[in-house]
């Protein structure tokens, strides 16, 4: 299977009147070009191009192998794995695999550093960042004060995005286990579950408020970026999307696995994704109370 996007989109519809296979008071959206069967709009699956019953008779053939778990070069396995997150339909099946060491290797070369870097720009006392990227000295600290300011503020990084990612994670591959289907697919839908958790992890340091993106774009604003509230600057716009994107497309990415990878339905697939989310943004707040003496008061955002 091709690992480009299909130029042109083929005529997978059903005829007129044609119902379901396994539905037979629905009408069929699309007929399979792999078994020839009609499906409904649930047995349907347009980005593995095939029905839920050929999906589920070998899911992680409908999809291009995880680029990490692949023989390429390590530079070119990474980048192509990260930027598979940008795809997150047609490449869920790929987590429908049983080995998590290559999953669990991959976010701790990834989503490890990704979370110490977050901590440096909202939680370091000593240094001021921004406007336009500049930094400023606070209240005159010592070259050690400085270092061992960073390394805190990296380690309370590092500790908000691992209560997050053990909130979020917990909850969605044991969900996803539980709905999983009968005893002997649960263990597949367990590793599939904690596979695509891992292997798309590094979008948590980068999402919310404190995350890597609205932090460097916070540094990197120039003053007044942000307008006011009658008259909201270019930053108004730009902050708010880079702090959302990766959230929505970690979330996307969580939901398909359980769909595409774990073989959940889709109500089951959307229930356990929606619950460790919720989970995870009360970690967050717990957290953020938790450390609120190692964390400094809120950088404001140039205006
Ligand atoms: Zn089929
Ligand atoms: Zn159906």
């Amino acid at each position: 299977m091709s690992d480009e996007p299909q130029s042109e989109i083929p005529d997978r519809s059903a005829p007129d009147g044609a119902t379901c296979s396994e539905h037979e008071a629905r009408p069929a959206l699309a007929r399979c070009p792999m078994c020839g069967r009609d499906a409904c709009i649930t047995c349907w699956h347009i980005a593995a191009d095939r029905c839920e019953h050929c999906l589920a008779s070998d899911r992680a053939d409908a999809a291009p192998p995880i680029p990490w778990e692949t023989d390429a070069g390590f530079v070119a396995r990474w980048f192509k794995t990260l930027a598979t997150a940008g795809h997150p339909m047609r490449t869920a099946p790929g987590f429908a695999r049983l080995e998590r060491r290559p999953a669990i290797t991959f976010a701790l070369l990834t989503t490890l550093p990704l979370a110490l870097l977050s901590g440096l720009i909202p939680y370091t006392f000593t240094l001021r960042f921004g406007p336009t990227f500049h930094i400023s000295l606070i209240d005159n600290p010592s070259q050690t004060d400085i270092a061992i300011d960073l390394a805190r503020a990296a380690g309370v990084g590092l500790l908000i995005t691992a209560l997050e990612l053990l909130a979020l994670g917990a909850s969605f591959v044991s969900l996803c286990r539980a709905y999983g289907g009968e005893d002997e697919q649960r263990a597949g839908a367990s590793a599939a579950a904690l596979r695509g958790l891992l292997y798309r992890s590094f979008l948590l340091p980068l999402a919310g408020i404190q995350g890597l993106l609205a932090s460097l774009a916070a540094w990197g604003l120039p003053l007044g970026a942000m307008g006011t509230a009658e008259h909201p600057g270019t930053g108004a716009y730009i902050v708010p999307m880079l702090l959302l994107i990766p959230f929505a497309l970690y979330f996307t990415s969580m939901r398909q696995t359980a769909r595409l990878a774990a073989g959940l339905k889709p109500v089951p697939s959307f229930v356990v994704t929606v619950l460790p989310f919720v989970l995870m943004v009360f970690a967050a707040a717990l957290s953020q109370s938790l450390l609120a003496p190692l964390i400094p008061p809120t950088m404001p955002l140039p205006t």
